[in-house]
C-alpha cells in the first residue's frame, strides 16, 4: 500500500467500514511510514474534536459526513 491509498483508507477505517484485508495492510504500512501516523492521529483527533462540539445539536449523517470529508481534504492538503 503507498501512502496515497493509506489515506484514502482512514475515513472508512475510523468509520469501521474498512475492509478487514485493507485494515491488515494499513496497519502494515503504519508500520514503516511515521508521516502516515502522524496523518491518521491528526485526522482523527480532529474528527473527534469536531464531534464533540457538535453533540449538542444533532446533525444528520450527511451533513456529518460531508463536514468530515472537508476535513479530510485541509489535512491531505496539509501533509502533500
Ligand atoms: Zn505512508
Amino acid at each position: 500500500m503507498v501512502c496515497k491509498e493509506c489515506i484514502d483508507t482512514l475515513g472508512d477505517y475510523l468509520d469501521g467500514s474498512l475492509r478487514e484485508d485493507l485494515k491488515l495492510e494499513l496497519d502494515e504500512h503504519f508500520k514503516d511510514c511515521p508521516p502516515c501516523v502522524a496523518f491518521f492521529n491528526t485526522y482523527k483527533k480532529t474528527t473527534r474534536l469536531c464531534k464533540d462540539a457538535l453533540t449538542e445539536v444533532s446533525v444528520p449523517e450527511e451533513v456529518w459526513a460531508g463536514i468530515r470529508s472537508h476535513l479530510f481534504e485541509k489535512i491531505r492538503l496539509q501533509i502533500s
